[in-house]
């Protein structure tokens, strides 16, 4: 599935009546302790098994016409009609094998009635010659932007069913076909579809036709297509898999840096999934405008092109994690997908987890652990809003991060080359079908003889996570720690049973450990300490195997001990935010002391939080060595946090208006100007060449020279200009906040807001509005926007939606 934004995902409440709740666990194939009609499976009455598809388009009008044919088999005796998706499109002619057959258009699709019943395992085509105005699933971009100067392209957005609003068929996951698509469209452009280019052919009105074909059947909302002004660099993977980087034509200098590492990922995945990338070669293609991060449409992965970035964006944005994400998609979604939103989780948290795998592998341990710690804190921040399971169709946001700290903890169970095993019998087994939760547990005890029972029902099919509460007791010859579970208790949350590792380190700077299995409301763990050695600090959990939260007791001592000497850098890092509410003059020196040990960006960025609004000699030059910082987290970290640039070191925060990072350049210049506003000209005039991704910097500039001096109209102008259609949506979201927080508004401005409020990108449409609000709440625009509005020639739709704001 595409890989959105984690924190904007709001996880949906599903309102559950508690009669459903089943009790006792029965042992079928789909368990749940919730009802989760939304989950289930579909009907259907035949097997489709292969598309062929004919399309083109007039970009201008937003019109698609396509003749589709389906060859399919019947699965029941005996049928007498077919229903396929296909909302708003309009039919001009269907055929079965051939001939014409009655067909009745309804809201959501169309039901083909055959006058012969068809009887099942005989082959028969459906032809279906339609036209459609996609509201979703396919867009048009800048195709009528009056300045020409917007790209001009037509994408696809499949996932979940929005591929039936311009292509008529079953879609729904749960029947695979193999589909060949035609397109014929406009010689200047190029187009990417799935699978293997069979042809590009020139038609002698200047028009090209593009023929695709996939090697394998997968699913129709996997169905894609991109067209636009795109060069293609290919390069090949060890294994000999085809890798084709489309790249916008007019930044050929940002190929490289936005695709860095592709190979290596792809590389990567074949060796650790343990089963060869199917799809023959694999392309992907940025997208303006685009719905979510990236989408992982089979061999031909879409994302947005604010990941496309020149060597310098490099370092303030990057592709490498959704990159990796969207390819192990290839075999999780692609290769096996389930059938219904039930088991959404068998593709996100598996694509999110096999990332987050290749990071350890290009970026090391210490990445590693912070990611899987941003995953916990996301999975335990879901259960605050409700405890739903990962296997259940209101799953929501967690089957990203939740999920994937399941699949470490699952690796941790069981064991390394042991989860590599049973994983790659799992997708050999089922490649080019449908899975359930099931059949990825039952691998498990197929390949393994482990019966991993009680891990999927406490941590897949019940919702929560375990709450600890630690403490320990030295014994004679032992150390005893006694832990109690403290989480509610109820019918989808239980108490956990996982094995734990307790780690006892002494003075003399050895070890002893123990691992236990913690279950039920309280249990101990004894770690021998024959010695009778003096401890240092006590670890439960070390490097943090287990998704948990927990209170640990302990005095300053052992925390002071633990950030200064436990091994794992998340375990130094606890250590530190343990000490949060600690006095400054009693932390400062440990702190400034573990800083220059430490060389992660996490706990190096937690030090300097700390410290940020420490009136201290000491503390201004920790903050001076770090905005030197070699590492950009620390730099960034440094300038972010600071709280007051003493005048002293003003040279060296100066400095940073010519960093290497976009992104810090304009945070020290925010800042700069800010603190010694007698020196905004200067700082702005220092810092006149900033761009960044989406214009951030340079729009920020254009704010604080526009505060400086009113009277300079070109900036404004400028500023106004980015809010308009000729732009992709963050640079305009970037323009109308500026524009906001300069308390400025005109009819230009407007127009491009209710433009904006009313597009079918909610990414922007939601910003646009909360600006439009803010302006239409404020005694000098009220009239402007209420004129605008009562004199402009909106549908019924769009009142309906600028009605929210405007009343
Ligand atoms: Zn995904």
């Amino acid at each position: 599935m595409r890989k959105r934004n984690i924190l904007a995902i709001v996880a949906t409440l599903t309102v559950f009546n508690l009669s459903f709740i089943s009790f006792t666990k029965a042992q079928t194939q789909y368990s749940s302790f919730l009802a989760d009609p939304s989950g289930a499976l579909r009907e259907h009455n035949v097997d489709m098994e292969d598309m062929l598809l004919d399309i083109h388009f007039k970009p201008e009008k937003g019109l698609v016409e396509g003749k589709v044919t389906y060859t399919f088999t019947p699965i029941r005796s005996k049928i007498d009609s077919l229903y396929l998706d296909g909302p708003e499109i309009n039919f001009k002619q269907v055929t079965l094998d051939g001939n014409d057959v009655k067909y009745k258009k309804t809201d959501a699709g169309i039901t083909i009635y055959f006058s012969t019943p068809l009887i099942w395992d005989a082959k028969h085509k459906i032809m279906l010659d339609y036209e459609a105005h996609p509201k979703k699933g396919l867009y048009f971009i800048g195709w009528n932007d009056s300045t020409n100067r917007s790209r001009k392209e037509i994408w696809t957005q499949g996932e979940l069913t929005d591929n039936r609003y311009w292509l008529p068929g079953y879609d729904d996951p749960d029947d695979k076909l193999i589909t060949e698509v035609l397109v014929t469209f406009d010689s200047k452009y190029k187009v990417l579809s799935n699978g293997a280019k069979i042809s590009e052919k020139d038609n002698k009105d200047g028009t090209k036709t593009w023929h695709y074909k996939m090697p394998h059947p997968h699913a129709l909302y996997l169905v894609m297509l991109g067209i636009g002004n795109y060069d293609i660099f290919t390069t090949k993977a060890a294994s000999g898999v085809t890798i084709n980087e489309w790249y916008n034509a007019d930044v050929p200098e940002k190929r490289e840096p936005t695709y860095r590492y592709t190979d290596d990922i792809m590389n990567f995945l074949e060796k650790e999934i343990g089963v060869p990338y199917a799809w023959g070669s694999y392309s992907q293609i940025p997208v303006q405008d685009f719905l979510y991060g990236a989408m992982e449409n089979t061999s031909a992965t879409i994302f947005g092109d604010f990941f496309e970035v020149n060597n310098r964006e490099f370092l303030d944005r990057n592709y490498i994690g959704v990159n990796a994400h969207e390819m192990t998609h290839q075999w999780f979604g692609d290769l096996i997908t389930c059938r219904s939103g039930r088991n959404m989780w068998l593709h996100e948290s598996f694509a999110t987890y096999y990332a987050k795998l290749y990071s350890r592998h290009h970026f090391g341990e210490d990445n590693y652990r912070w990611n899987c710690r941003g995953e916990a804190n996301a999975a335990l921040a879901a259960s605050k809003t409700d405890q739903n399971p990962l296997e259940y169709s209101g799953a929501g946001g967690r089957i990203y991060p939740k999920g994937s700290c399941v699949l470490g903890m699952l690796r941790y169970v069981v064991g390394d080359e042991e989860y590599h095993k049973a994983v790659a019998a799992y997708l050999e087994k089922h490649k080019f079908d449908n899975v359930e939760a099931y059949d990825f547990r039952i691998a498990f005890h197929d390949v393994l003889g482990i019966n991993l029972d009680w891990f999927f029902d406490e941590w897949i099919e019940r919702g929560g996570e375990p709450h600890y509460d630690v403490s320990y007791e030295q014994g004679i010859k032992s150390t005893i720690l006694h832990i109690k579970q403290t989480q509610t208790i109820n019918d989808v949350l239980t108490y956990f049973k996982m094995p734990i590792v307790a780690e006892v380190h002494y003075t003399d700077g050895t070890v002893d450990s123990k691992k236990e299995w913690v279950e039920g409301a309280s249990s101990t763990i004894t770690v021998p300490n024959t010695g009778g050695k003096t401890i240092d600090f006590v670890l439960f959990d070390p490097n943090s195997e287990i998704l948990k939260s927990y209170v640990f007791h302990k005095g300053f001592e052992e925390w002071k001990a633990q950030a200064l000497r436990a091994p794992n850098m998340i375990d130094r890092y606890d250590a530190l935010v343990a000490l949060r509410d600690t006095d400054i003059n009693k932390k400062r020196d440990l702190l400034i002391s573990v800083y220059n040990k430490e060389t992660y960006q996490a706990t190096k960025t937690e030090i300097l939080s700390q410290l940020a609004k420490d009136d201290n000699t000491q503390t201004y030059s920790l903050f001076k060595k770090a905005i030197a910082d070699n590492d950009y987290d620390a730099r960034n970290a440094a300038i972010t946090n600071i709280n007051k640039i003493p005048a002293s070191d003003m040279a060296d925060y100066e400095k940073l208006l010519n960093d290497s990072s976009y992104h810090i350049e304009e945070v020290a210049l925010g800042k700069l100007c800010e603190e010694y506003p007698d020196k905004k000209a200067e700082f702005l005039d220092r810092a006149k060449d900033i761009q960044g991704i989406n214009l951030t910097g340079r729009i920020v500039w254009l704010r604080l020279s526009i505060e400086a001096d009113r009277n300079k109209t070109d900036n404004l102008n400028t500023l106004i200009d980015y809010t308009t259609p000729a732009f992709e949506f963050r640079t305009r979201i970037n323009a109308f906040q500026a524009l906001q927080a300069l308390n400025y508004l005109d009819n230009k401005t407007l127009r491009s807001l209710f433009d904006a409020s009313l597009s079918w990108n909610s990414r922007l449409a939601g910003p646009a509005n909360d600006v439009l609000t803010f302006y239409y709440k404020e005694d000098n625009y009220h009239k402007m926007i209420k004129d605008f509005y009562d004199n402009g020639n909106w549908t019924k739709e769009q009142k309906e939606t600028l009605g929210k704001v405007v009343k």
